[in-house]
């Protein structure tokens, strides 16, 4: 394996507060899941070392909360990162049209990577189809998945890609 001297991948987590930005992380980096509602304050980041691509790499991933609160956080904070990974609620219509509103934010979309994250798809009533989310992917090149942070579904599997994206933006 090559030496853990390079630099970080940084990853940003952006959505709306109660999205699940903090259980996906926590069940990234701890495989585990806590129900208790703790709503993060400005930005708060976990560091996984992990290997990736036959490298060991650092990932930090940074909880950007309440994004809609902190508009000048949120532009220092993409600064100097490898990839975005948007989250909404598939169950709260209104978290999807946030994230989607997001997409010019960054300096250069274009060469910025952005994964999409349909998360609780363990719960009933939901309110944002996989079609609609692909559809909007397939317009600003990010991918798509569908995750549940409670029961673990989809969540290696997202990471994995924002991973590859980042560490091909480094
Ligand atoms: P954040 O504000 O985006 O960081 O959201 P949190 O991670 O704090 O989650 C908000 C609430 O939603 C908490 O009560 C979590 O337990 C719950 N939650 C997060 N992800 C899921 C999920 O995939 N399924 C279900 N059923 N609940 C979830």
């Amino acid at each position: 394996m090559a030496s853990a001297g390079r630099p970080p991948l940084k990853i940003l987590l952006v959505g709306s507060a109660g999205v699940g930005k903090s259980s996906l992380m926590n069940r990234f980096v701890h495989n585990r899941f806590c129900s208790r509602y703790r709503a993060t304050i400005g930005a708060d980041f976990f560091t996984k070392v992990t290997e990736l691509e036959g490298q060991r790499v650092t990932v930090q991933l940074w909880d950007t909360a309440g994004a809609e609160r902190c508009q000048s956080l949120g532009m220092a904070l993409y600064q100097g990162s490898h990839c975005c990974v948007l989250v909404f609620d598939v169950t709260v219509a209104a978290s999807f049209q946030a994230v989607a509103a997001r997409q010019a934010e960054p300096p250069n979309p274009k060469l910025f990577p952005f994964v999409l994250l349909g998360n609780k798809t363990d719960l009933p009533g939901r309110q944002v189809s996989a079609q609609e989310a692909e559809e909007w992917c397939a317009q600003t090149q990010a991918q798509y998945f569908e995750t549940s942070a409670k029961d673990g579904t989809g969540v290696a599997l997202a990471f994995q890609s924002a991973l590859q994206a980042a560490l091909r933006q480094q």
